[in-house]
């Protein structure tokens, strides 16, 4: 049996970003025991980097704004795949979720009357983005560990241990969920959620939760592309752990190539440039200095956005009399405009387009409005976005697909096992609106650890770990130390890294083809039978490569996915766009592509990469009192005939 320290909680969450946190505070004040587990130092997740907003229809922008107006954007953004229960209780939830976070000591931007301040984004109807300048995320992260910190000292007050119900395990990487053994339709927890396994990154000695519940909260899956915002925990641990425990995931082909990344210096590739800048009044142009947005407003967003530089403008200071500009599609829409000028020969030399503030407003006026992308990008390329424009085009930004959960309590199929934020998937739909992750994580982070909760007090007896299990996860995390059989040649996790990365961006990118899907098929076939003789050298002291090997694995896991998937949608929607398929139809609209590991038995833990199958499903009908939101003429755009028949608009 290998050497593991042992604890033992009722709820285990894995990730400490704004799904993580939410989670957690949740199932404390619930009264459970609650470990949160992350593999960065605590405070460092992706939410940190959050800039621009969290979205809810609060109405201090304009006071039309409801609930009702959030679900139709989100929906629209989504191009109507989205889980719309999801967006609806997203919608619904997402201004109490905000005003809670000021219980907790948040500080949003305020109104000159004192309300919290909202600001455009793209896709969204009205200015719904509250915001603590281009620091959104760090403030919601600081706040929620502030109330972590208040409940912990509650709990030092009830029992003298600080620790007694939350306790932070940071730089600690889970490797493996394990089910309890047995028979899954008997008493006694049988491939129900039993623990999870995992590592310490300083020391590489190994940890073992032991809990009935596990909240997935680890993020999104961008280290697989070349260009990417994210940084380098983002690599599909929580969507490869679901998959291998034996839950789904959905809608893998939908990944959101974020359309302002910084092209130019090398130094800030793939860094995202807010789309505040253009909420705030930033423009693009191509080489010519034309505005090009204005040829790109596609068909089924005619009408909704303005049509000249005058109309644009002037929506920038009265949302009223004219419509949005253009520069604020949705993020799918812009993307590809920005990659349609660059092919037609009208990029920057770089091989991006201009972004422009710098002419847009006063100099201290930007320096107020976005401190942070003023200062990162002075420091870091010395770019001053208050005098010159920037160059930018799409970076890998985050995933809409993800584990399939139930919308009203996280759990997936796996009993014991929830999930919450961007490793989720449904409520994006084909394309995330920016501003709703944040949102996301709020309601569904909180929903997540309520019913964690819930589940945990409805068991009877708690599933087992057998020490088969944790013998075999130990076996696995130490594989890339066992040099490969004689005459064969020993694989560099980097080397590895660098050709999936490669394979990914090159031909599972933003413009996808079948012919090019089947390439990186073959090419993801090479790597995934190259991964068992990744060989790391020294010990298990802080070893970077050894880290990467691990992480590795999950990868090329969720790249099949995503490749499998984008291969069998036969049309464009969102974040998919097929060459070869350039139309969105309508028969696609409502299916969902569900991933999940063929032939997989509890404790075969062994295989390195399983093999995935991906499977079509049709999805739950929207409720009617919420297809009738939307008028038959939007609708019709997307759906089929037959599935409107009963919409009450039909027919005018
Ligand atoms: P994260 O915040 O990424 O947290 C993941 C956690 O999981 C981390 O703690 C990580 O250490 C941990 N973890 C991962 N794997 C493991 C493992 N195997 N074991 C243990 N721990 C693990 N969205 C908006 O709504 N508005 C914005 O303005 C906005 N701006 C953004 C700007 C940038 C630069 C980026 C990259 C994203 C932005 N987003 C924005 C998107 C948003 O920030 C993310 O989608 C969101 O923060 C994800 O939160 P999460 O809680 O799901 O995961």
């Amino acid at each position: 049996m290998a050497e593991v320290e042992r604890h033992s909680y009722d709820v285990v969450v894995i990730g400490a970003g704004g799904a993580g946190l939410r989670a957690v505070i949740e199932a404390r004040q619930r009264g459970l025991s609650v470990a949160v587990v992350c593999k960065s130092l605590f405070g460092k997740a992706h939410t940190v980097m959050a800039e621009g907003g969290c979205a809810a229809a609060m109405g201090n922008a304009n006071s039309k704004d409801s609930w009702q107006v959030h679900f139709q954007d989100t929906m629209r953004g989504g191009k109507f795949l989205n889980n719309w229960r999801m967006a609806e209780l997203h919608a619904r939830e997402a201004p109490d979720r905000v005003w809670e976070l000021e219980t907790y000591g948040a500080l949003f931007d305020r109104t000159p009357d004192g309300r919290i301040s909202q600001r455009n984004f793209g896709g969204h109807t009205y200015a719904r983005l509250a915001h603590v300048g281009d620091r959104t995320g760090l403030e919601l992260i600081r706040t929620m560990q502030q109330k972590i910190v208040s409940l912990q000292q509650e709990d030092f007050a009830e029992t003298g241990d600080y620790e007694s119900r939350v306790k932070v395990f940071a730089e600690c990487t889970i490797t493996e969920l394990l089910l309890g053994g047995g028979d899954p339709e008997g008493q006694d927890g049988g491939g129900a959620i039993a623990g999870a396994f995992g590592y310490w990154r300083e020391s590489g000695r190994f940890v073992l939760f032991e809990a009935p519940a596990v909240v997935l909260a680890t993020g999104g899956i961008g280290k697989s592309w070349k260009v990417t915002s994210n940084s380098w925990e983002y690599t599909g641990d929580g969507h490869a752990l679901a998959l291998r425990a034996g839950a789904n995931l959905i809608n893998m082909e939908f990944v959101q190539f974020h359309p302002t990344g910084m092209v130019w210096p090398p130094s800030v590739k793939g860094i995202l440039v807010t789309e505040g800048v253009r909420g705030d009044g930033g423009v693009l142009k191509n080489s010519d200095g034309n505005r090009f947005m204005f040829d790109y407003i596609p068909a089924v967003f005619k009408g909704q956005y303005a049509e000249t530089e005058e109309e644009a403008d002037k929506w920038l200071r009265d949302n009223e009399s004219a419509r949005r500009t253009p520069d604020l599609l949705p993020r799918d829409e812009v993307a590809r405009a920005i990659n349609s000028e660059v092919k037609g020969g009208r990029g920057t030399e770089h091989g991006g387009v201009y972004l422009d503030i710098a002419s847009r407003m006063p100099a201290e006026e930007i320096v107020r409005r976005l401190p942070s992308m003023h200062h990162q990008f002075k420091e870091l390329a010395d770019v001053d976005i208050t005098k010159e424009q920037m160059e930018v085009g799409p970076t890998c930004h985050y995933v809409m697909g993800g584990i399939e959960v139930d919308p009203d309590t996280g759990s997936s199929s796996v009993p014991g096992l929830f999930a919450a934020g961007e490793c989720s998937g449904g409520m994006h739909g084909s394309n995330r609106l920016g501003g709703n992750s944040l949102s996301d994580l709020l309601v569904f982070g909180r929903r997540a650890g309520l019913g964690a909760a819930g589940y945990v007090e409805s068991l009877g007896r708690r599933p087992q770990v057998a020490d088969a299990a944790v013998d075999s996860a130990a076996k696995m995390a130490l594989a890339p130390f066992d040099p490969p059989p004689g005459g064969v040649v020993a694989e560099n996790p980097y080397t590895l890294h660098t050709e999936l990365q490669q394979c990914m961006h090159d031909l599972v990118g933003i413009i996808r083809t079948d012919a090019e899907i089947r390439s990186a098929l073959e090419r993801l076939e090479s790597i995934r039978q190259r991964i068992d003789t990744v060989t790391v050298e020294g010990h298990r002291q802080f070893n970077p490569g050894w880290h990467l090997a691990v992480d590795l694995r999950n990868m090329v896991l969720v790249s099949e996915c995503v490749a499998k998937a984008a291969l069998m949608r036969t049309e464009s929607r969102g974040g998919h766009t097929r060459d070869d398929h350039p139309d969105m139809e309508a028969q696609w609209r409502n299916t969902l592509l569900v991933c999940s590991v063929i032939g997989r038995t509890a404790g075969d833990a062994q295989v390195t990469v399983p093999d995935v199958s991906v499977v079509p499903e049709p999805q739950t009908p929207m409720r009617p009192d919420l297809l009738a939101l939307f008028d038959f003429g939007e609708l019709s755009k997307y759906y089929t005939g037959a599935e409107l028949i009963g919409h009450p608009g039909k027919g005018d």
